[in-house]
């Protein structure tokens, strides 16, 4: 069956060009899919625009809406264990962290169906002047185009597609071309849940070609990405072309703050977890612990001795904690930054070499790596790694920590551990991110906002607000008794 999605048509791509997908645990073929180019894409663009001026979506009531959300949740629900295991192939993590995945996939689509219908039809404004009826709508975008990358495929996708499709709009979706497969899946249940022809399309391909038209085609009326910085500056100049909408989540480079006062058990634990989960190819890893001087090397001792024990392996191997890196390009990315940090005069504490034994050899594997007195200016402290890899810096006092925190160009999120509580306020208030966690690292809920500060994006995702990045307010002023003003009399 072929993989773009089209109109409401599944077909293959102009040029009949394909691609294989490779599991990056093992490099074991994992499918072959259609690869679109740039006229694919036009034609899935023009569709969406049809769909969106003359098709009955952006005109359906809320709550219409909103039920077709909610019918895809229980269609992931339903298909849980298949898509687990296409996003663990098509990314090589643990399966149990897919499963993870699509439950949070699934509460997306649950947030916002519940949300759409639940809210009020506008806002009435009060102006202060008698024989006025004036109200706030909130339609639409248009046509948004939707670039996902390949560190959580299916739910970097959802948090774009659910609220697209809540507000009311039609779409182009455009994954990432290491990872295709749970996107097919997704277009599939929307297709079986009733979403018309048109509203949701699906081009698979690289990003200069597949990708680049949602950019600066004038048809697309906002373009919301997710990916590296580099991309994200690329699109938003050629967005500027036509003006649309843009809404950006970049890379972060997020500093952990560790004060002598925390609990040292659980620090130590979440530090571990901040960085490490999914070989820390997570935009919201927590990748720069900054210890206060006078725990400095207890704790770091600690860290480098449980980072030393983290069992790498395939996404089925039920031993493993956690996974190969997506490609060897990548690999070999944060192989050189590790090597530049060096350089620089970072000391490799632990990792830093690519592990070899059985199973691990044909993978994309690199090791937990920790770089201790690490200084602010250095590369490695300022550039995203992408990678398990931990640089570590020292402070002394809250005003270092903070100064040392948001010193770098990005402000995506972070964590403060103490056990004094005001304290933590304060910091709290002080780091120039999207997300602080104080005594936590991680956790999200599709309730509340997620996004950058600075170089780490523009807009956000979930949350109310995740849904306001898809409408256009517009403001219906009814005046009910006209009269002649006499303005020129
Ligand atoms: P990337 O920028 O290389 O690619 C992301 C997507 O953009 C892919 O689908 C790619 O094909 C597409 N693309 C590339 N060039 C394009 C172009 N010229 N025009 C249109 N599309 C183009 O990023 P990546 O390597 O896939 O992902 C890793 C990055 O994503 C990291 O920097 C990470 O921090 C970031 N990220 C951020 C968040 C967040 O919520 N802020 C979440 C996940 C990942």
């Amino acid at each position: 069956m072929p993989d773009l999605f089209i109109d409401g048509e599944w077909r293959g791509a102009l040029d009949e060009r394909t691609r294989e997908i490779h599991c990056p645990a093992d490099g074991s073929p994992v499918g072959v899919v259609d690869e679109a180019g740039g006229k694919d894409t036009v034609e899935a663009i023009g569709a969406a625009r049809r769909a969106f001026d003359t098709g009955p979506w952006p005109r359906t009531a809320p709550q219409e809406r909103g039920d077709l959300l909610l019918r895809v949740a229980e269609l992931l629900v339903r298909d849980k264990e298949s898509i687990a295991r296409a996003e663990s192939l098509d990314t090589g993590k643990r399966l149990v962290e897919s499963e993870y995945d699509v439950d949070d996939v699934a509460n997306c689509f649950r947030y916002f169906g519940r949300l759409v219908a639940s809210e009020a039809p506008g806002r009435v404004v009060d102006t202060g002047a008698a024989g006025i009826d004036s109200r706030v709508v909130y339609e639409p975008v248009g046509v948004c185009g939707l670039i996902t990358p390949w560190n959580y495929p299916l739910l970097q996708t959802a948090w774009k597609v659910a609220p697209a499709l809540a507000a009311g709009n039609t779409f182009v979706l455009k994954p990432s071309e290491l990872t295709p497969h749970t996107a097919i899946h997704l277009m599939r249940l929307l297709d079986e849940a009733g979403l018309p022809a048109g509203v949701g399309n699906l081009v698979l391909g690289a990003g200069p070609e597949a990708g680049a038209p949602l950019g600066d085609h004038p048809d697309v009326d906002l373009v919301s990405f997710t990916g590296g910085l580099a991309t994200g500056r690329r699109l938003m100049a050629a967005a500027a072309g036509t003006v649309k909408k843009v809404a950006l989540e970049l890379g972060g480079k997020n500093p952990n703050i560790v004060f002598a006062d925390a609990d040292f058990d659980t620090a130590v634990d979440m530090a571990l977890t901040a960085v490490f989960l999914h070989s820390g190819q997570v935009c919201s890893a927590g990748a720069r612990l900054l210890v206060e001087d006078s725990l400095h090397d207890r704790f770091v001792d600690e860290v480098v001795r449980r980072a030393a024990e983290i069992r790498l392996g395939g996404p089925f191997d039920e031993r493993a904690q956690s996974g190969p890196l997506i490609s060897a390009a990548h690999r070999s990315k944060v192989e050189a930054y590790v090597a530049k940090g060096i350089a620089e005069g970072a000391v490799l504490r632990c990792g830093g070499a690519r592990p070899t034994g059985p199973g691990l050899d044909e993978g994309f594997y690199y090791p937990p790596t920790v770089l201790d007195e690490c200084a602010a200016g250095m590369s490695v402290v300022q550039e995203e790694s992408f990678g398990p890899v931990l640089t570590v810096e020292r402070f002394t006092g809250e005003d270092e920590a903070v100064r040392l925190a948001n010193g770098t160009v990005f402000g995506l999120a972070g964590a403060v551990w103490t056990r004094d509580e005001a304290k933590a306020a304060r910091v709290a208030a002080a780091l120039r991110i999207g997300t602080v966690w104080i005594n936590d690292y991680h956790p999200y809920v599709p309730q509340a906002e997620w996004g950058g500060f600075k170089q780490s994006g523009t807009g956000r995702e979930l949350g109310p607000s995740g849904l306001a990045e898809y409408r256009e307010a517009k403001h219906i002023w009814r005046n009910t008794s006209p009269t002649p003003q006499g303005w020129f009399s």
